[in-house]
């Protein structure tokens, strides 16, 4: 599903990418650890095309994404690629329905198609009875579980997260953590997901490990 070459990234004078190769298979869940400065967070901004690496390929879902025009690879990226931050960046003013449709819309599907898919998410998150909440009237994990049903919207081809789980109380790390095994199993979703929880790390299909720019095992 996603596979990146010889990526090289520096900031000024340091380089904080050094030549990093990678495949990751359709359906299988990929963590990425390492100490803080490793890179992690770098690299997963460069495969989620959210940054451009110095030198290198991506290729996901068999297109070189960064052979795309500007306005090709926002809307691959929108389509294809679902986001998970730390923080959830939902939209205060919007409930949760709303806030999941985003991409959808984005994407130019119908407010009716956007609606039932987004209702269907969110029902399937355990969801169903917070549609018309706002985020303030959510809990922390709510609010992520919201976050999630919006990364899904469009069916992306990988769902890539950066330490979702770090903002959670255990409880709601571990129901987040549940949810993106289901997604795995059910959906056969591809992810990616930067953490620092070793635990889940270790559950995870393969877990890459990082340290000073390089893939150290
Ligand atoms: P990790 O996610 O493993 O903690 P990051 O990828 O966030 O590592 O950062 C790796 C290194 O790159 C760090 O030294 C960080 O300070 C530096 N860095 C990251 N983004 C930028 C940026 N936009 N400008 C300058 N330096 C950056």
């Amino acid at each position: 599903m996603i596979k990146a070459k010889n990526i090289t990234k520096s900031f000024g004078s340091l380089q904080v990418l050094k030549g990093i190769d990678l495949e990751i298979p359709q359906g299988k869940l990929y963590s990425i650890v390492g100490p803080s400065g490793a890179g992690k967070t770098t690299l997963l901004q460069i495969l989620g095309t959210l940054s451009l690496p110095d030198t290198g390929s991506v290729q996901i879902k068999d297109r070189q994404v960064f052979s795309l025009s500007e306005r090709q690879l926002a809307a691959f990226r929108n389509q294809e690629i679902g986001f998970v931050f730390q923080f959830h960046y939902l939209l205060p003013e919007f409930n949760a329905l709303e806030n999941v449709c985003i991409p959808a819309f984005i994407a130019k599907k119908s407010k009716k198609e956007a609606e039932e898919k987004a209702k269907e998410l969110l029902s399937f998150l355990g969801l169903g009875h917070r549609l018309t909440h706002k985020p303030a009237e959510l809990s922390g994990g709510e609010r992520q579980r919201v976050a999630v049903a919006r990364a899904l919207i469009n069916d992306p081809a990988v769902i890539m997260a950066d330490e979702p789980s770090g903002n959670l109380d255990t409880k709601n790390r571990e129901d987040l953590h549940d949810l993106f095994f289901r997604l795995r199993d059910r959906f056969n979703q591809t992810l990616v997901i930067v953490t620092h929880d070793e635990n889940f790390a270790r559950q995870s299909d393969k877990i890459i490990r990082m340290k000073d720019g390089r893939i150290e095992e």
